[in-house]
């Protein structure tokens, strides 16, 4: 146990984690140059598109450090607010953690979060500026930056560079001298937690765990606490590259098990896994079921699809437990599924691996957070759909989620971000520098405010300089309001939204604005209607349409006249029948599209 260290990396997106990681592991030898790909930890194809880190994974190193050999386990956490709760995980299966700064970009937001987070596990932190080799780096301010939140001398800050190498062995090195190792008792009951799990199509799920006490065998019979259910320890194993097959993991190592587990439901995060025969009295603490935050109703573009669709979401779900969905219908999209996600880039996420891996082709509702209803009858009712809204006239009050956020700016954008705070319906409640050039601002706002453009825009009004991350704080009231939107007096129930009542006029006039874009003319007017209630807000209309668009076809090419046609068969299927008018697939996201 003296021989191993267990550690994480902490960083805010784009500091350098996932290039410095590799670097680890080529310097390690874990990699031969030929397995060498980049951002090898990044191995879902959608994270490595999109750079970032969705799932967290555990990797195991070996290194000769002063004649003896050290087992260096890294476990990898995602860097993203809505996969938060498994950053607290893997945290937790740690005794130190590299915090990587970016030189050129100093402390962001979530380096704050997670590093709050490590602290509270009480890590030993071992401070990394990344990216030396830009010659904008200024080693300097950040440094000081650093020595201010957390107190450890300019000594004890590396300097590297996953891009050149630099500084590598000296992170190696660091991590031996400074990570305590584990302590634990082998001898004692097994107690060991899992921090995350994998799905692999031909063996179920392997579940990443790291043992405090006692030894997990081959073969053993297992139960996982939280959910009480047993199993044989078929597989057990250390995460190279590859997984690779071991008899026995024993107290403070990170190991993986298969069980035979097909569903990811069974396996959660935070979990204890133990012995039937000689379970441990010691839970680890810190269990929690993760919420979906955001809502939203996904459709299938062709009817019959409906089945498949199900399908497809019962299998993403076998891999992603926080993906939640039941069935519903709406009388514009049909029958579909109401889904619940983390956030905004965990739908986007599911969105397009339903696209990808299934080649369904779906239509996503505007996504709403959760509301609940306290009625006067003295009911409370949660509300996932606007649809479901209850009669004005029963609701007593209406509460919606709330979030503590933490933006951290330089000081020339202050003023800007607190406007758009506030116009978000934020209220301050804190305002630190930390430094003379950079400010930290704890705002609360409603989270309806802020999953959807909240974050472009601060990227806008601060030019990029401004980062930003947030945890829920529970339910405040507020005074809400259905907003209800009509194509010729037909209500579009997929387009209903809940909005600040304040707020229901601009957002109103804006849906039927877009709308008049995205809606083509058809042979006859359209009238688009915003209403709260029975009162009319906004109107807008599609003029009708004069000429067959085949007309001009006449006579001539007749290729060209099926092709058109073609054309637009295929744009219907992407078209929804509301009352007698055609809407296009983009318009039910208008919403997301308003500036
Ligand atoms: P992560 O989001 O923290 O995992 O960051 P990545 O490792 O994906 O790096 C983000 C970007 O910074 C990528 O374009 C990298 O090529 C680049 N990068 C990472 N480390 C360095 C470095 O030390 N120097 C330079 N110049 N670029 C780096
Ligand atoms: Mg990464």
């Amino acid at each position: 146990m003296k021989n191993i260290r267990n550690f994480c990396i902490i960083a805010h997106i784009d500091h350098g984690k996932s290039t410095l990681a590799d670097r680890l592991l080529q310097e390690t030898k874990t990699v031969t140059e030929r397995e060498m790909q980049e951002q090898l930890l990044d191995d879902m194809d959608l994270e490595r598109e999109r750079g970032i880190t969705i799932k967290s994974h555990a990797i195991q190193m070996n290194y000769d450090f002063n004649g003896e050999t050290y087992k260096l386990n890294l476990i990898d956490t995602p860097g993203h607010v809505d996969f938060s709760y498994e950053v607290s995980r893997s945290i937790a299966a740690c005794e130190g953690a590299l915090l990587i700064v970016d030189a050129t970009q100093g402390i962001q937001a979530q380096t704050i979060s997670n590093l709050y987070l490590a602290l509270e596990h009480d890590l030993e932190i071992i401070p990394v500026l990344n990216k030396m080799d830009l010659p904008s780096a200024m080693p300097e301010e950040v440094a000081d930056q650093i020595v201010d939140l957390i107190g450890c001398e300019y000594e004890d800050i590396l300097k590297a560079s996953g891009k050149t190498g630099e500084g590598v062995l000296d992170v190696l090195n660091a991590i031996i001298k400074r990570v305590p190792a584990p302590e634990g008792d082998p001898s004692e009951p097994l107690q060991a937690m899992i921090f995350d799990s994998v799905f692999n199509p031909y063996r179920g799920i392997e579940a990443y765990f790291r043992v405090y006490n006692g030894e997990l065998k081959k073969g053993d019979k297992v139960k996982f606490v939280n959910t009480g259910k047993q199993y044989d320890a078929d597989e057990i194993g250390v995460l190279k590259l590859k997984p690779e097959a071991k008899d026995k993991i024993s107290a403070g190592d990170v190991g993986y098990i298969i069980s035979g587990i097909k569903v990811a439901k069974e396996v959660k995060v935070g979990d204890t896994i133990t012995h039937v025969d000689r379970p441990t009295n010691k839970i680890v603490k810190g269990f929690e079921d993760v919420k979906p935050m955001v809502f939203a109703g996904i459709y299938p573009v062709n009817t019959d699809e409906y089945e498949e669709l199900r399908e497809s979401l019962e299998k993403l779900q076998l891999n992603d437990a926080s993906l939640t969905f039941e069935p519903e219908s709406s009388a514009a999209l049909g029958f579909g599924f109401r889904c619940g996600f983390l956030g905004m880039l965990h739908m986007e996420i599911i969105q397009e691996r339903l696209e990808r891996e299934f080649d369904m082709t779906v239509i996503t509702t505007v996504p709403n957070v959760s509301y609940m209803a306290h009625l006067k009858s003295g009911e409370e009712q949660a509300i996932t759909n606007p649809s479901d809204f209850p009669d004005p006239a029963d609701i007593d009050y209406i509460e919606e989620p709330f979030i503590s956020a933490q933006i951290i700016t330089k000081a020339d954008f202050v003023g800007q971000v607190m406007n758009l705070c506030i116009e978000k319906r934020g209220i301050m409640k804190n305002q630190t520098y930390l430094t003379q050039d950079r400010v930290e601002i704890i705002f609360e706002l409603p989270l309806a405010e802020i999953v959807f453009d909240f974050y472009d825009r601060l990227k806008t009004v601060s030019k990029g300089y401004a980062s930003f991350d947030y945890y829920p704080i529970g339910l405040h009231a507020s005074n809400l309001v259905k907003l209800d939107i009509l194509l010729n007096g037909d209500q579009v129930d997929a387009l209903s939204a809940l909005i600040h009542k304040d707020n229901a006029f601009t957002l109103g006039k804006k849906i039927c604005a877009k709308l008049r874009e995205l809606i083509p003319r058809q042979q006859f007017e359209i009238a688009i209607q915003a209403a709260v209630g029975s009162k009319i807000i906004a109107r807008e209309t599609v003029r009708a349409l004069r000429k067959d668009v085949t007309a001009k076809c006449y006579g001539g090419d007749i290729s060209r006249k099926r092709k058109l046609l073609e054309k637009q068969k295929k744009g219907k299927k992407k078209m929804r029948q509301v009352g007698n008018v055609e809407v296009p697939q983009s318009a039910f996201m208008a919403v997301l599209q308003l500036d």
